[in-house]
């Protein structure tokens, strides 16, 4: 596999994941942290943050343009929001999973989006979609130093190498 920046040793790999500002004001922050803990994902880098325009227009570069961008700059900038990066292997494409599709109409239960949300401007959490585009919004919303390498003492458990 392709490595990037946003890959890191033994090929795993990193992901941006963002309680939005309904999912802070909800009280959902604990729950959503538990699901990529038990998952097995380690947690490198965590803060709360007031998301500024420019921050989100950097972040969604491709909605700008979009007529429905005014609305989505308005609720991700309504109040706090809680960034996250995740590690672990192939946790871009699991965590998408686990979020599940934009629109929660279409969410399965037991996804975040599934069982906390019913609207897609109200949707609860941000999951990177790929692994070049996490790296990019891990980039945009973290300093290099508040990214921790750290050894999770279970990855022999939670690994298999073979
Ligand atoms: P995501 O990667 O699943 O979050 O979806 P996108 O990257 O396509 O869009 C980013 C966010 O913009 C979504 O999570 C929604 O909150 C919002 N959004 C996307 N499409 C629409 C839309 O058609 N209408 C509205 N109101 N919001 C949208
Ligand atoms: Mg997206």
């Amino acid at each position: 596999p392709r490595r990037t920046q946003s890959s890191v040793a033994g090929g795993a790999e990193r992901t941006l994941i963002a309680v939005k500002p309904d999912g802070v004001q909800r009280r959902h922050v604990g729950q959503i942290i538990q699901r990529f803990e038990q998952r097995g994902f380690k947690l490198v880098g965590l803060k709360m943050l007031q998301a500024s325009d420019g921050l989100l227009s950097q972040h969604y570069c491709q909605l700008v343009q979009k007529p429905f961008y005014p609305n989505l700059l308005h609720y991700m900038t309504s109040g706090p929001v809680v960034a996250m990066v995740w590690e672990g292997q192939n946790v871009v494409q699991s965590s998408r999973r686990m979020v599940g599709p934009t629109n929660p109409v279409e969410a399965q239960p037991g996804t975040v989006r599934g069982d906390f949300s019913l609207h897609t401007s109200r949707n609860v959490v941000h999951a990177s979609d790929s692994v070049e585009g996490a790296q990019r919004e891990i980039q945009l919303w973290f300093e290099g130093k508040e990214l921790l390498n750290w050894d999770c003492f279970d990855h022999s458990l939670t690994y298999k190498e073979d």
